[in-house]
Protein backbone atom coordinates (compact mmCIF):
# COMPACT_ATOMS: atom_id res chain seq x y z
CA UNK A 1 0.00 0.00 0.00
CA UNK A 2 1.32 3.42 -0.93
CA UNK A 3 2.05 5.79 2.20
CA UNK A 4 -0.48 8.68 2.41
CA UNK A 5 1.17 12.20 1.72
CA UNK A 6 -0.93 15.15 4.13
CA UNK A 7 -0.97 18.53 2.47
CA UNK A 8 1.52 20.51 4.20
CA UNK A 9 0.67 24.01 2.60
CA UNK A 10 -2.42 26.31 3.04
CA UNK A 11 -3.56 29.15 1.17
CA UNK A 12 -5.54 30.37 4.27
CA UNK A 13 -5.09 29.28 8.06
CA UNK A 14 -5.12 25.40 7.87
CA UNK A 15 -7.35 25.42 4.88
CA UNK A 16 -7.53 26.60 1.33
CA UNK A 17 -10.74 28.51 1.21
CA UNK A 18 -13.64 29.47 3.44
CA UNK A 19 -15.98 27.22 1.28
CA UNK A 20 -16.05 23.79 2.05
CA UNK A 21 -16.05 22.53 -1.52
CA UNK A 22 -13.22 24.01 -2.11
CA UNK A 23 -10.95 21.90 0.18
CA UNK A 24 -9.87 18.23 0.45
CA UNK A 25 -12.29 16.15 2.78
CA UNK A 26 -8.98 15.70 4.99
CA UNK A 27 -8.56 19.27 5.03
CA UNK A 28 -12.27 20.20 6.49
CA UNK A 29 -12.13 17.34 8.65
CA UNK A 30 -8.80 18.35 10.11
CA UNK A 31 -9.97 22.21 10.53
CA UNK A 32 -12.91 21.10 12.05
CA UNK A 33 -11.51 18.85 14.82
CA UNK A 34 -8.58 21.29 15.46
CA UNK A 35 -9.38 24.96 14.75
CA UNK A 36 -13.57 26.05 14.19
CA UNK A 37 -16.29 23.55 14.69
CA UNK A 38 -19.13 25.94 12.73
CA UNK A 39 -20.54 25.48 9.62
CA UNK A 40 -22.51 27.94 7.99
CA UNK A 41 -25.56 27.17 5.50
CA UNK A 42 -26.38 29.86 3.25
CA UNK A 43 -30.00 29.69 2.07
CA UNK A 44 -31.92 31.91 0.01
CA UNK A 45 -34.24 31.03 -2.79
CA UNK A 46 -34.75 30.88 -7.13
CA UNK A 47 -37.13 33.99 -6.76
CA UNK A 48 -38.38 36.80 -9.48
CA UNK A 49 -36.69 40.02 -7.96
CA UNK A 50 -38.78 42.39 -10.18
CA UNK A 51 -36.98 43.54 -13.69
CA UNK A 52 -33.74 44.79 -12.38
CA UNK A 53 -32.19 41.96 -10.11
CA UNK A 54 -31.08 38.57 -10.44
CA UNK A 55 -33.54 35.51 -10.30
CA UNK A 56 -30.72 33.75 -7.52
CA UNK A 57 -30.41 37.38 -5.63
CA UNK A 58 -31.31 35.39 -2.03
CA UNK A 59 -29.23 32.75 -2.58
CA UNK A 60 -25.96 35.32 -3.60
CA UNK A 61 -26.70 37.43 -0.82
CA UNK A 62 -26.36 34.81 1.76
CA UNK A 63 -23.57 33.00 0.00
CA UNK A 64 -21.84 36.80 0.11
CA UNK A 65 -22.43 37.21 3.67
CA UNK A 66 -21.95 33.81 4.64
CA UNK A 67 -18.33 33.96 3.04
CA UNK A 68 -17.06 37.54 4.29
CA UNK A 69 -18.87 35.79 8.47
CA UNK A 70 -16.49 32.88 7.41
CA UNK A 71 -13.50 35.27 6.66
CA UNK A 72 -13.93 36.91 10.28
CA UNK A 73 -15.07 34.42 12.36
CA UNK A 74 -13.12 31.18 10.99
CA UNK A 75 -16.68 29.04 10.37
CA UNK A 76 -16.83 27.30 7.45
CA UNK A 77 -19.51 27.98 4.78
CA UNK A 78 -21.06 24.95 3.27
CA UNK A 79 -22.45 25.12 -0.11
CA UNK A 80 -25.64 26.52 -0.53
CA UNK A 81 -28.52 24.37 -2.59
CA UNK A 82 -29.90 27.68 -3.91
CA UNK A 83 -33.44 26.61 -4.37
CA UNK A 84 -35.42 27.58 -1.06
CA UNK A 85 -38.72 26.83 0.47
CA UNK A 86 -41.29 30.12 -0.16
CA UNK A 87 -44.31 31.09 1.50
CA UNK A 88 -47.53 30.83 -0.06
CA UNK A 89 -48.14 34.13 -1.61
CA UNK A 90 -45.20 33.40 -3.76
CA UNK A 91 -46.72 30.42 -5.73
CA UNK A 92 -47.06 30.51 -9.41
CA UNK A 93 -44.91 33.25 -9.60
CA UNK A 94 -42.17 32.78 -12.92
CA UNK A 95 -39.29 33.15 -12.06
CA UNK A 96 -39.64 31.53 -8.82
CA UNK A 97 -38.99 27.93 -8.54
CA UNK A 98 -40.24 26.36 -5.24
CA UNK A 99 -39.14 23.71 -3.24
CA UNK A 100 -42.45 22.30 -1.59
CA UNK A 101 -42.35 22.86 2.51
CA UNK A 102 -41.70 18.60 3.13
CA UNK A 103 -39.07 18.81 0.22
CA UNK A 104 -37.20 22.07 1.96
CA UNK A 105 -36.98 20.50 5.08
CA UNK A 106 -36.24 16.94 4.22
CA UNK A 107 -33.18 19.07 2.54
CA UNK A 108 -31.93 21.50 5.12
CA UNK A 109 -32.04 18.17 7.76
CA UNK A 110 -29.45 16.13 5.19
CA UNK A 111 -27.65 18.73 4.53
CA UNK A 112 -26.82 19.43 8.36
CA UNK A 113 -26.29 15.33 9.48
CA UNK A 114 -24.40 14.98 6.05
CA UNK A 115 -22.01 17.75 7.55
CA UNK A 116 -22.04 16.54 11.17
CA UNK A 117 -20.11 13.52 9.57
CA UNK A 118 -17.07 15.95 8.97
CA UNK A 119 -17.12 17.03 12.38
CA UNK A 120 -18.81 20.52 12.73
CA UNK A 121 -20.69 20.70 15.91
CA UNK A 122 -22.60 24.13 15.27
CA UNK A 123 -24.40 25.06 12.50
CA UNK A 124 -25.53 28.46 11.41
CA UNK A 125 -28.07 28.74 8.83
CA UNK A 126 -27.60 31.85 7.58
CA UNK A 127 -31.17 32.18 5.84
CA UNK A 128 -31.95 35.42 2.95
CA UNK A 129 -35.15 34.65 2.23
CA UNK A 130 -38.76 34.47 3.96
CA UNK A 131 -37.97 30.74 4.36
CA UNK A 132 -39.33 30.51 7.50
CA UNK A 133 -42.50 27.94 6.55
CA UNK A 134 -39.54 25.30 6.27
CA UNK A 135 -36.23 26.32 8.17
CA UNK A 136 -37.97 26.49 11.71
CA UNK A 137 -39.60 23.01 11.65
CA UNK A 138 -36.01 21.92 10.30
CA UNK A 139 -33.90 23.28 13.13
CA UNK A 140 -36.72 21.14 15.62
CA UNK A 141 -36.49 18.22 13.99
CA UNK A 142 -32.51 18.32 14.05
CA UNK A 143 -32.23 19.44 17.52
CA UNK A 144 -33.92 16.27 18.67
CA UNK A 145 -31.23 14.31 17.04
CA UNK A 146 -28.69 16.40 19.06
CA UNK A 147 -27.31 18.72 15.93
CA UNK A 148 -27.13 22.06 18.00
CA UNK A 149 -28.56 24.47 15.12
CA UNK A 150 -29.39 28.10 15.14
CA UNK A 151 -31.17 29.46 11.92
CA UNK A 152 -31.68 33.46 11.35
CA UNK A 153 -32.20 35.64 8.31
CA UNK A 154 -29.96 38.03 8.03
CA UNK A 155 -32.64 41.04 8.58
CA UNK A 156 -32.38 39.85 12.39
CA UNK A 157 -29.28 41.82 12.40
CA UNK A 158 -30.68 44.48 10.53
CA UNK A 159 -33.20 45.56 13.81
CA UNK A 160 -31.92 49.41 13.73
CA UNK A 161 -35.22 51.01 12.39
CA UNK A 162 -33.91 52.91 9.65
CA UNK A 163 -30.61 53.83 10.50
CA UNK A 164 -29.38 52.83 7.27
CA UNK A 165 -32.76 52.46 4.98
CA UNK A 166 -35.66 54.45 4.73
CA UNK A 167 -37.81 51.64 5.39
CA UNK A 168 -37.88 47.90 6.25
CA UNK A 169 -36.76 45.05 4.42
CA UNK A 170 -39.47 43.47 1.51
CA UNK A 171 -38.44 42.37 -1.82
CA UNK A 172 -36.19 43.30 -4.42
CA UNK A 173 -36.26 46.85 -2.56
CA UNK A 174 -34.29 49.29 -1.33
CA UNK A 175 -32.51 46.69 1.00
CA UNK A 176 -31.74 43.74 -1.33
CA UNK A 177 -30.90 46.25 -3.87
CA UNK A 178 -28.34 48.08 -2.22
CA UNK A 179 -27.51 44.20 -0.88
CA UNK A 180 -27.16 43.26 -4.44
CA UNK A 181 -25.12 46.66 -5.37
CA UNK A 182 -22.61 46.08 -2.56
CA UNK A 183 -22.02 42.19 -3.28
CA UNK A 184 -22.29 41.75 -6.84
CA UNK A 185 -22.61 45.10 -8.80
CA UNK A 186 -22.06 43.34 -12.38
CA UNK A 187 -25.41 41.66 -12.05
CA UNK A 188 -28.03 44.54 -11.10
CA UNK A 189 -30.15 46.83 -13.70
CA UNK A 190 -30.79 49.50 -11.60
CA UNK A 191 -31.47 51.28 -14.76
CA UNK A 192 -34.54 49.02 -15.00
CA UNK A 193 -35.66 49.42 -11.22
CA UNK A 194 -39.43 50.39 -9.97
CA UNK A 195 -41.00 50.91 -7.04
CA UNK A 196 -44.49 48.71 -6.27
CA UNK A 197 -46.37 47.78 -3.42
CA UNK A 198 -48.91 45.19 -2.80
CA UNK A 199 -52.26 45.12 -1.10
CA UNK A 200 -52.67 44.89 2.49
CA UNK A 201 -55.41 42.83 3.80
CA UNK A 202 -54.70 44.35 7.37
CA UNK A 203 -53.16 47.20 8.67
CA UNK A 204 -49.51 47.17 8.57
CA UNK A 205 -48.76 48.52 12.12
CA UNK A 206 -50.48 44.94 13.30
CA UNK A 207 -47.08 43.32 11.35
CA UNK A 208 -43.65 43.19 12.06
CA UNK A 209 -41.24 44.01 8.90
CA UNK A 210 -38.57 42.02 8.45
CA UNK A 211 -35.72 44.14 10.37
CA UNK A 212 -38.31 46.34 12.23
CA UNK A 213 -37.74 46.50 15.66
CA UNK A 214 -41.17 45.01 17.62
CA UNK A 215 -43.53 47.09 19.41
CA UNK A 216 -47.32 46.16 21.32
CA UNK A 217 -49.44 43.43 19.98
CA UNK A 218 -46.89 43.65 16.60
CA UNK A 219 -47.23 39.96 14.56
CA UNK A 220 -44.34 38.58 13.07
CA UNK A 221 -45.48 38.96 8.89
CA UNK A 222 -44.59 35.61 7.58
CA UNK A 223 -46.79 34.09 10.65
CA UNK A 224 -50.49 34.51 9.29
CA UNK A 225 -51.76 34.99 5.99
CA UNK A 226 -51.76 38.44 5.56
CA UNK A 227 -50.75 38.88 1.47
CA UNK A 228 -52.54 38.18 -1.28
CA UNK A 229 -51.46 36.13 -4.43
CA UNK A 230 -48.20 37.84 -5.63
CA UNK A 231 -48.39 37.02 -9.13
CA UNK A 232 -51.57 38.58 -9.49
CA UNK A 233 -51.74 41.51 -7.19
CA UNK A 234 -48.38 43.01 -8.00
CA UNK A 235 -47.60 44.56 -10.90
CA UNK A 236 -44.02 44.14 -11.04
CA UNK A 237 -42.61 41.43 -8.75
CA UNK A 238 -41.69 44.68 -6.74
CA UNK A 239 -42.59 45.40 -2.54
CA UNK A 240 -41.00 48.62 -1.44
CA UNK A 241 -38.66 51.05 -3.38
CA UNK A 242 -35.49 49.68 -5.07
CA UNK A 243 -35.20 53.27 -6.48
CA UNK A 244 -33.94 54.74 -3.06
CA UNK A 245 -31.17 51.90 -3.12
CA UNK A 246 -27.70 52.62 -3.33
CA UNK A 247 -24.13 50.76 -2.84
CA UNK A 248 -23.23 52.86 0.10
CA UNK A 249 -26.24 51.91 1.42
CA UNK A 250 -25.46 48.14 0.73
CA UNK A 251 -22.36 48.13 2.29
CA UNK A 252 -23.58 49.70 5.43
CA UNK A 253 -26.00 46.68 5.57
CA UNK A 254 -23.20 43.56 4.96
CA UNK A 255 -20.80 45.65 7.71
CA UNK A 256 -23.85 45.48 10.07
CA UNK A 257 -24.80 41.86 9.57
CA UNK A 258 -21.44 40.45 9.62
CA UNK A 259 -19.87 41.84 12.54
CA UNK A 260 -23.34 40.61 13.99
CA UNK A 261 -23.17 36.92 12.24
CA UNK A 262 -19.05 37.49 13.27
CA UNK A 263 -19.88 38.12 17.12
CA UNK A 264 -21.97 35.46 17.23
CA UNK A 265 -19.61 32.65 15.93
CA UNK A 266 -16.66 33.91 18.35
CA UNK A 267 -18.84 33.69 21.37
CA UNK A 268 -20.42 30.40 20.71
CA UNK A 269 -16.76 28.97 20.06
CA UNK A 270 -15.70 31.03 23.66
CA UNK A 271 -18.49 29.23 25.66
CA UNK A 272 -18.61 25.51 23.70
CA UNK A 273 -14.17 25.26 22.33
CA UNK A 274 -13.68 23.70 19.52
CA UNK A 275 -15.00 19.56 19.67
CA UNK A 276 -17.79 20.50 21.76
CA UNK A 277 -21.59 19.90 20.69
CA UNK A 278 -23.66 22.55 22.43
CA UNK A 279 -26.57 19.59 23.21
CA UNK A 280 -24.11 16.87 24.41
CA UNK A 281 -25.91 14.55 22.14
CA UNK A 282 -26.39 12.36 19.38
CA UNK A 283 -28.86 10.27 18.30
CA UNK A 284 -29.87 10.17 14.63
CA UNK A 285 -32.91 8.30 15.31
CA UNK A 286 -34.45 11.66 16.87
CA UNK A 287 -35.37 12.15 20.13
CA UNK A 288 -39.09 10.75 18.98
CA UNK A 289 -37.57 7.38 18.24
CA UNK A 290 -35.45 7.28 21.60
CA UNK A 291 -35.81 9.33 24.60
CA UNK A 292 -32.97 7.82 26.88
CA UNK A 293 -30.52 10.67 25.70
CA UNK A 294 -26.80 9.12 26.41
CA UNK A 295 -24.71 12.61 27.16
CA UNK A 296 -20.92 12.77 25.73
CA UNK A 297 -17.82 13.32 27.70
CA UNK A 298 -18.16 17.22 27.36
CA UNK A 299 -21.48 16.72 29.23
CA UNK A 300 -22.75 15.87 32.72
CA UNK A 301 -26.40 13.51 33.37
CA UNK A 302 -27.72 17.09 33.37
CA UNK A 303 -26.65 17.88 29.60
CA UNK A 304 -24.76 20.65 31.21
CA UNK A 305 -21.38 21.26 29.79
CA UNK A 306 -18.12 20.80 32.05
CA UNK A 307 -15.76 23.30 31.79
CA UNK A 308 -12.03 21.98 31.78
ZN1 LIG B 1 -35.17 38.45 -1.98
Amino acid sequence: MAELKKQTTFKLNKRDSVFFDQNTAPVNIAYAKEVCDVAILPLGAIEQHGPHCPNGMDSFNAIGLAEKVAERSGATVLPCPMYGGHPYMHMGMPGTIALNYETNIALIHDIIAGAANVGYNKFILLVAHGADSSFITAVHKLGMEGFFTVASTWYDFLGDNKNILEDFMWHADEAESSMGLSLYPELMHMDLAIDGAGTPLVDEKWKKAPGEMSHKWQMYGFGGTFALMEKDDLDYGVIGNPTKATKEKGDALVEQVVEGYAQFIRELMERHPVGVNPLGFRNPMGFNGCPYIQYDKDHDEHGRYIRK
